[in-house]
């Protein structure tokens, strides 16, 4: 490196904090600017009128490579972040038939194994022949034609493979609804398989983590930590109003009513805020045309303490058929000193959008009984979380308008995991494209 350039990154999630870590080791003059309160962005928690509550239930899935990478290289071990749990449970409404797998070859041979093969009223034997197919196949045509792949939607593709509809309902809705509230006749074949095929290629290392404690105190916090004993600056309460520059060249951001000169500006927002930003400086600019043709999708959570725990264990489970996408207690790991607390992500964000908490207490005691659980009487405080602009969505044809990290802008790059990286919307796939924005910034100065 010859002169060390002022970077500023705007959006302290992973992306951003990932593209941070990587400049301030390339001895750069990194500054972090943050509208929220805390770092983490999706993957935060914070006191909320003395309740502590998080973005929203998450699970680490272990054969994500970059994420422990990174958590390694600021110095935490993935232990003392992550529990694992290795399990994820189905509970089909109003009486059908509930199932628990397991997902660790590694720690769980046998029990993963003989799990696989149990529950054939959730599952028909018949119906598993027709899925592996199916994933198979899929698999394939991600690899090979990924484009067209991008054009069906996986409820189509399953059922063109013999998955019949109960099984599309009971296994595939909650995936795509349930983690990322698109149906399954609208989800991405392309999208589903994006999830599944570096399943295949790293089969040994599967395993589903809970947190150890909130996010922004186990992850984000440290890596934030790491930016700043390299000598970078994160600033919290700082929201960027608006880039400065045009299309020769962006110079810099607006906080405060005042310009913060830059030579270079990284965007690592979601993708609204994103496409405000990028419109700020960049009206009409038709490199950017695609991405403000992608929409994106709004999350509802509902976060509650208890008296007693909801389920015996911490287990991320699914819940066909309810408004709920999935639940898990998290007594046991994420909050520990809590006698009970449950974590929800609801199927159909749009539907509870307005609801008040109250209102979506109830929603939630009424579709959790369906599936077995009392929460009647049980909950001392409760939180809705809501994120109007969540992730970009995955439904059909979204794909190949995910714009790259380097922009043809002097001086501006994107992160966020909308942008192009294998990983979908996850926090592997946030770090990834923070990995991509610093290298994209590193590649030009060479
Ligand atoms: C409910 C829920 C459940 C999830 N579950 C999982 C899971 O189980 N496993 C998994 O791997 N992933 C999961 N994810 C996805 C994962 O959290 C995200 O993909 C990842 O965290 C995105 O990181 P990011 O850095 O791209 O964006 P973000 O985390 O959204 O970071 C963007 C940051 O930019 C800030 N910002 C926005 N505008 C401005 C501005 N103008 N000025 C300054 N700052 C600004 C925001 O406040 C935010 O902090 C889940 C997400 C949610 C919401």
């Amino acid at each position: 490196m010859s002169t060390p350039q002022r970077i500023i990154v705007v959006g302290a999630g992973l992306a951003g904090l990932t593209t941070a870590v990587r400049l301030v080791d390339a001895g750069h003059e990194v500054t972090v600017l943050e509208s929220a309160g805390v770092v983490g962005g999706r993957t935060a928690d914070w006191d909320e009128d003395g309740m502590q509550v998080e973005t929203g239930l998450h699970r680490y899935l272990g054969f994500y490579t970059k994420l422990p990478r990174l958590l390694r290289h600021v110095g935490l071990k993935v232990s003392d972040v992550v529990v694992w749990r290795d399990e994820i449970a189905f509970r089909v409404a109003d009486g059908g038939p509930s199932a628990l797998f397991s997902a660790s070859l590694i720690r769980h041979p046998v029990r993963t194994a003989v799990r696989a093969l149990k529950h054939r009223d959730f599952l028909p034997l018949r119906q598993r022949g027709a899925m592996v197919r199916m994933l198979a196949a899929g698999s394939v045509a991600y690899l090979l034609r990924p484009t067209k792949l991008d054009q069906v939607p996986i409820a189509d593709y399953a059922r063109g493979h013999g998955v019949s509809q109960q099984t599309v309902d009971r296994l595939i809705a909650p995936l795509t609804a349930g983690l990322f509230f698109v149906p399954p006749d609208k989800f991405s074949a392309h999208n589903l398989m994006g999830v599944v095929v570096p399943y295949w290629r790293s089969l040994i290392k599967t395993g589903v983590g809970a947190f150890s404690g909130g996010m922004t105190e186990v992850m984000s916090g440290p890596i934030a930590e790491y930016v700043r004993k390299k000598g970078g600056t994160v600033h919290v309460n700082t929201r960027v109003q608006s880039l400065v520059g045009d299309a020769n060249g962006i110079t810099g951001v607006r906080v405060h009513d005042k310009v913060l000169e830059a030579d270079q500006v990284v965007v690592a927002t979601s993708l609204g805020p994103a496409k405000a930003l990028i419109d700020s400086a960049l009206e009409g600019h038709e490199w950017f045309d695609d991405m403000r043709r992608m929409e994106s999708t709004p999350s509802v959570c509902f976060q509650a303490e208890t008296d007693v725990p909801s389920t015996a264990e911490d287990t991320a489970t699914f819940t066909p058929g309810t408004e709920m996408g999935c639940f898990a207690e998290q007594s046991r790991t994420t909050f520990s000193h809590l006698d009970g607390r449950i974590s929800v992500i609801m199927a159909t964000p749009k539907t509870h959008a307005d609801s008040t908490t109250e209102e979506l207490t109830e929603t939630v005691i009424t579709e959790a009984r369906r599936v077995g659980v009392d929460l009647r009487g049980h909950i001392r405080r409760a939180r809705k979380v809501g994120i109007s602009d969540d992730f970009y969505s995955l439904e059909c044809g979204n794909d190949p308008l995910r714009p790259a990290q380097h922009t043809p802008i002097p001086g501006l790059t994107l992160a966020g995991d909308y942008t192009q990286q294998k990983y979908l919307a996850t926090m592997e796939g946030a770090v990834q494209s923070g990995e991509l924005a610093a290298r994209a910034i590193l590649k030009e100065e060479r």
